[in-house]
């Protein structure tokens, strides 16, 4: 990036080379004696050449480190408003709930009777997620949303499958679906059927009747919807697919705005992931990794995956096998992952769960909504939203307000960079031309949301006023400007390679 500066810094903001730029050959940070010399019993295997490791001392590694983090955007910062990511405030109880030793220092390959505390954490979160759920049955091992769905739709394919039922190949998915679903469908061999919206931006309920066959496994759908939108005709559509033998699945990672108010159950679903690292706070996106438990109606929980945690007189036990008959986990459709589930994620849940309260996690639901709700109603006379009506926890605007300007949505995501925010959710859902997807979550301060709001309805009012090269030129402030993301994208280059030498590169 031009600067005007000697350096390339601007102020705080200091340009940082990579690590292997960076490096030096037999730099080091720390000083070891020297390895013993022991008779090899690689079999001629062993490295020959350099590791090419980057050479850096202790003081260039933090620095390395503490520059870059400077160029992220992250929750600690400023409002996320990343529509249907749910970025909300980790609270720091959690972070110190999770380094208790008894927690942090635990090894999966413990015997049972020393980990005791973890298994019986694990298996009060579960009771919470089912209690939350309204739903009987739940699995903590998968490791991510995504993960969830997989886990879900393995439970479906077992379930068709253990009633010699093979012919279900189709799985019915709304058209605004996030883009996890159908990929997670297709992973397990299904046909991904599109099912439209209507013009309230709900699924249309006639097109999931006219699409009901017997070769239909069921349908994914989320609740509210990817648009921000609650499905009223939810029990209607859970019924359709139930009427043919199908199972509803439903993707859970909306559930911030309904935990408390709304039980899955109770709408007919019979299995949803539920993003520990969306609704119950714990760090996402590049902070840390995902969890996501899924639980299971009645009819799908024998089919759960492995392993899982059971009680039995006071004492904690994990099935790891499929076991005998009449004991849980004997239809169980395997193991999907190594260990029981991302432990981390679950003990900063858990404390967050118990923090609010169930009265809490109501009004967790309550002011996500509120919010979302204020920031529609604040700019409807400066930008334009698709759907009439109130909205659940996320606000979705369409770009028909920057008709005629010569700004794209692009571009006003781009000066919302300059203006010290992360963009929010761009182009998606798929369905809403040039979609804007806000989700400020309730964890912001109304003074927090009413400065946001602002500069919304600023950028919008620049936009028409005819400015629209200072769109173009934006972000002027980040530390780089318009990345060529479709080559980055086609053409990523993932290994750095050394410059070549002065010589030869002189020629
Ligand atoms: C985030 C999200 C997912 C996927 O969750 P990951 O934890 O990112 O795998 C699925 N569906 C919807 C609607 C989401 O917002």
């Amino acid at each position: 990036m031009k600067t005007d500066t000697v350096s390339g810094n601007r102020g705080l903001d200091l340009e940082e080379p990579l690590l292997f730029e960076l490096g030096r050959k037999g730099r080091t940070g720390v000083d070891m004696p020297d390895a013993p010399k022991v008779a090899s019993r690689l079999g001629g295997l062993e490295r020959e050449g350099e590791i090419g490791l980057a050479g850096v001392s202790e003081p260039e590694v933090i620095r390395h480190f503490v520059r870059m983090s400077r160029n992220n955007y992250s929750i600690d910062a400023n409002l996320y408003p990343l529509g249907s990511c749910t970025m909300k405030h980790n609270p720091r109880l959690n972070e110190k709930m999770a380094r208790l030793p008894g927690f942090g220092d635990v090894h999966p390959l413990q015997p049972e009777s020393t980990v005791q505390g973890a298994l019986e954490l694990i298996n009060t979160l579960g009771h919470w997620l089912k209690t939350i759920t309204g739903m009987p049955a739940v699995a903590m091992p998968p490791a991510a949303g995504a993960h969830g769905e997989l886990c879900g739709m393995m439970a479906i394919r077992a379930a068709h499958e253990a009633k010699g039922d093979t012919k279900r190949t189709r799985v019915l998915i709304p058209e605004s679906a996030h883009g996890t679903n159908p990929a997670t469908a297709a992973q397990c061999g299904f046909t991904v059927d599109p099912i439209p919206g209507n013009e309230r931006g709900r699924i249309d309920l006639a097109a999931v009747k006219a699409k009901l066959g017997a070769d239909v496994a069921g349908i994914m759908l989320t609740n509210p919807n990817t648009l921000g939108l609650f499905e009223n005709e939810v029990i209607e559509v859970a019924q359709a697919i139930h009427s043919v033998g199908g199972y509803f699945y439903a993707d859970g990672a909306n559930f911030n705005a309904i935990v408390g108010k709304a039980k899955p159950g109770d709408m007919g679903v019979d299995a949803i992931h539920i993003n520990l690292h969306k609704t119950f706070s714990t760090p996402h996106g590049g902070g840390g990794p995902g969890s996501g438990p899924v639980a299971f109606s009645a009819a799908l929980a024998p089919y759960a995956p492995l392993p899982m945690v059971v009680e039995r007189q006071g004492r904690f036990h994990l099935i790891e096998h499929r076991g005998d008959k009449g004991e849980p986990g004997e239809k169980s459709f395997g193991r999907m992952r190594t260990f029981n589930g991302q432990m981390g994620m679950f003990v900063r849940a858990l404390a967050y769960m118990m923090s609010h309260g169930a009265d809490g996690l109501r009004q967790v639901a309550e002011d996500a909504v509120l919010s979302a709700n204020y920031i529609m109603a604040s700019c409807k006379d400066d930008m334009t939203s698709p759907f009439p009506g109130p909205c659940m926890h996320e606000a979705l605007f369409d770009d028909r307000f920057l008709e005629g300007t010569g700004v794209t949505t692009l571009d006003f995501a781009k000066a919302m960079i300059d203006e010290g925010y992360h963009p929010m959710t761009v182009y998606f859902p798929l369905v809403v031309h040039g979609a804007m997807l806000t989700e400020p979550t309730e964890t912001e301060s109304k003074e927090s949301v009413d400065r946001f709001i602002h500069v919304l309805k600023s950028l919008a009012k620049k936009a028409k006023s005819g400015d629209a090269q200072f769109f173009k030129d934006a972000p002027r402030y980040a530390p780089r400007r318009r990345v060529d993301e479709t080559a980055a994208a086609r053409n990523p280059v993932l290994r750095w390679t050394p410059p070549a030498p002065k010589a030869q590169a002189a020629e």
